[in-house]
């Protein structure tokens, strides 16, 4: 059985979602030990735990060690089976994680899904809903993916408790995806969300979105969320160009400034726009798996991340694929991709 060491390159836990959704596309049963080893709480968290029991419920899969803070694991899927199904994390662990892990195998599937995912929609260190929505999705649905995701009820990290919905139809190839340019910047467009926080939070940041962007006018926007069950501030910059949307996330932290949370936005938003290419540091990591799946595709992005380059490595071990990084100069590199 093919293994799989958690502990290579970033080692975090996207070395055990890019494993789940490659072995359910393929039926490839993998092993995998060291989960997580370079965090400092190691083995499998809540979310990873849901990410697993919903790609053994779709797929029928047996699994061995499956259990919250287990280090190896062991998982050998059926055929994957659409449908409508409903998986809660029981903690704010990330719905859009899990969503990313299921979805290359439930294109695949012969009949069309309907999820429903409970949990976190806006956590730290993953992809908020509207990164999954204005960004990634899109690009996934260029590729001729028929997919819609909605966000039902926001779940800030701690609390959780948030509503992500699904609906996919089957598509049994992807076609290739090519990034070579950004093309023109249409808009910049800012939104400050806060949920039973003050409200001078979100206006704080987007105070500094306005001096530091040159932000004016609709293109600057304050939400208060009541729907969300527990506290949260996050704060979005879309950038619209010409043949791709990106989109930047920051969250609100407690004993974090509004202002520091907003001047990292920032300094994330003008490294992009410098650089002038069309991918950004996370879409780069999380399109390796659709592009693999579809066979060829390439894209310019900023200097690849940790997660990009162990990413790679993940999906060499399941598929005969050849994934070449050029550098084309600091901050523009080309990922190329060929089956
Ligand atoms: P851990 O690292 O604790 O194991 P994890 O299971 O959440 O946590 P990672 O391996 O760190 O997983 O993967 C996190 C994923 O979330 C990566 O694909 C990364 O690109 C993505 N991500 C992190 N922050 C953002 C952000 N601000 N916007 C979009 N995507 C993000």
């Amino acid at each position: 059985m093919l293994t799989i060491d958690g502990s290579h390159g970033e080692g975090g836990g996207q070395i055990l979602r890019t494993s789940l959704s490659l072995s359910m596309c393929f039926e490839r049963p993998f092993h995998i030990i060291n989960i997580r080893a370079a965090r400092s709480r190691p083995g499998l968290r809540p979310q990873h735990v849901a990410a697993v029991a919903a790609a053994a419920a779709i797929t029928g899969a047996s699994v061995s060690g499956n259990t919250i803070g287990s280090r190896t694991l062991s998982f050998a899927p059926g055929c994957t089976r659409g449908g409508a199904y409903r998986f809660d994390i029981g903690t704010a662990g990330s719905t859009t994680l899990v969503l990313q892990t299921l979805l290359p195998a439930l294109l695949t599937a012969a009949q069309p899904s309907h999820l429903t995912l409970i949990g976190g929609t806006h956590n730290p260190l993953a992809p908020c809903f509207e990164f999954l929505h204005r960004a990634f999705l899109p690009l996934i649905a260029r590729m001729g993916a028929k997919l819609t995701a909605s966000l039902r009820r926001p779940g800030y990290f701690p609390a959780g408790g948030g509503v992500l919905e699904a609906d996919c139809e089957p598509t049994p190839r992807l076609k290739p995806l090519v990034l070579p340019v950004r093309g023109a910047l249409r808009a910049l467009r800012a939104e400050a969300t806060v949920a039973k926080l003050p409200e001078h939070i979100a206006r704080r940041e987007l105070a500094v979105l306005e001096r530091r962007l040159g932000l004016v006018g609709d293109n600057l926007k304050l939400r208060i969320d009541t729907q969300a069950t527990g506290p949260g501030n996050v704060v979005t910059v879309d950038a619209v160009s010409a043949h791709i949307s990106e989109l930047f996330a920051g969250f609100g932290e407690r004993g974090v400034r509004a202002e520091t949370v907003a001047e990292r936005l920032v300094r994330r938003v003008r490294r992009y726009l410098a650089a002038d290419v069309p991918v950004g540091e996370h879409l780069a990591d999380q399109l390796l798996v659709p592009m693999a799946l579809a066979g060829t595709g390439s894209f310019l992005t900023l200097k690849p991340s940790a997660h990009t380059v162990t990413n790679m490595d993940v999906i060499h071990r399941f598929i005969d694929v050849d994934i070449d990084l050029q550098e084309l100069a600091p901050d523009r590199w080309q990922v190329s991709l060929r089956r």
